[in-house]
């Protein structure tokens, strides 16, 4: 039986399909059930932190893809992400170690490096680990948890670090956590207002016209932002591919699209596929602009991601236009 915790959530619950699809027996862990009914899928709802729950959720597997974490950038939610995503982890792998499962994929984060200010680009496994958000730390927490665990106790681990990752659906929903604020206007001056980020929603309400609107946003010296954005399914095929492979065990790696989306070029495609309006909004900083190389995994597995921007946005269009007539 193989666990996946966070199995509620947007790559965990696809995951657990895909494993299941296979032919696994699998159990799910996480604060809520993903509704799932079928004859091999067990869970175990709970809080990673809860010794009592972890030990439940490893009892009986053979590996674990620990994709479940906290995520959030309000400073408000730090004590929640250090209790999820470090003391979760490590409960964890203390239950992994009492139990003798020994083979762990953990999701870790692009964030462990200093994403928006890198040293150099193409940002690679070996570029120094900096964390400027509390999540990032808690991930990078998390990857020394999952090093301290593999040295003293011999687990067969592989981390990877996940690039920014949507179901292609959610890229033209104005609800959605990730894309409403990065795509969507108003959703991006609400985004911005719970930040408590006075200058930012200044210059956003600047070309607020009250309609529904696209933003592309630049930096204060208006260099568009450019980013990688991973369709679902390939983080899926490549947690599977990690998994397979034994060159992975002790191993490191970027995971994500190969190519990052430079927001120049694709916002204009997204408002020609919505009929939307487009706003340019100059936002004070440095912005977002990294690119980073998933080489070291592709020349490891084979691994090819079949979902470039264009083609998720492509299907993102689809359910948009569907949204719409309903
Ligand atoms: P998600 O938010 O959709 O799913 C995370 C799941 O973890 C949720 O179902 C949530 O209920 C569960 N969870 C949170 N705290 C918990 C706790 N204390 N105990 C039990 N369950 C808890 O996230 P996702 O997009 O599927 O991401 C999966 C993993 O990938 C996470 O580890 C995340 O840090 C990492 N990651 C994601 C992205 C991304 O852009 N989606 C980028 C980099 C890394």
């Amino acid at each position: 039986m193989i666990l996946v915790t966070g199995s509620a959530g947007r790559i965990g619950s696809a995951l657990v399909a895909a494993l299941l699809a296979r032919g696994e027996r699998v159990r799910g862990f996480d604060l809520r059930s993903n509704g799932l009914v079928h004859s091999e899928y067990s869970e175990v709802v709970g809080a990673f932190e809860a010794p009592g729950a972890a030990r439940a959720a490893v009892k009986d597997t053979e590996a674990v893809f620990h994709l479940g974490a906290f995520m959030s950038w309000l400073a408000a939610d730090t004590d929640t992400l250090f209790r999820a995503n470090v003391e979760g982890t490590r409960h964890l792998l203390e239950a992994m170690q009492a139990q003798g499962v020994a083979r762990l994929i953990f999701a870790s984060s692009g964030e462990v490096y200093p994403e928006n200010a890198p040293e150099f680009q193409p940002v690679t496994e070996d570029h120094p680990t900096r964390p400027r958000s509390q999540y990032g730390l808690t991930k990078l927490l998390g990857e020394e948890l999952v090093a301290f665990y593999s040295r003293a106790y011999e687990l067969k681990t592989t981390i990877l670090r996940f690039s920014h990752t949507q179901n292609a659906r959610e890229l033209l929903d104005q609800n959605s956590f990730f894309s409403g604020p990065r795509f969507f206007l108003q959703s991006r001056i609400r985004q911005q207002e719970t930040f408590g980020n006075a200058a930012a929603v200044r210059a956003l309400k600047a070309v607020d016209d009250g309609n529904e609107a696209l933003v592309l946003a630049r930096n204060e010296n208006g260099r568009a932002f450019k980013m990688h954005i991973t369709d679902t399914r390939d983080m899926v095929v490549g947690l599977l591919v990690a998994y397979e492979s034994q060159a992975t065990i002790g191993e490191t790696y970027n995971l994500g699209a190969t190519e990052p989306v430079a927001f120049d070029l694709a916002l204009p495609m997204m408002a020609q596929a919505t009929g939307l309006p487009l706003r340019v909004v100059d936002l004070t900083g440095a912005g977002v602009f990294y690119e980073t190389s998933n080489r070291k995994f592709r020349d490891a597995t084979g691994f090819v991601p079949q979902w470039p921007f264009e083609r998720m946005i492509a299907e993102a269009t689809k359910t948009w236009m569907t949204r719409r007539k309903s």
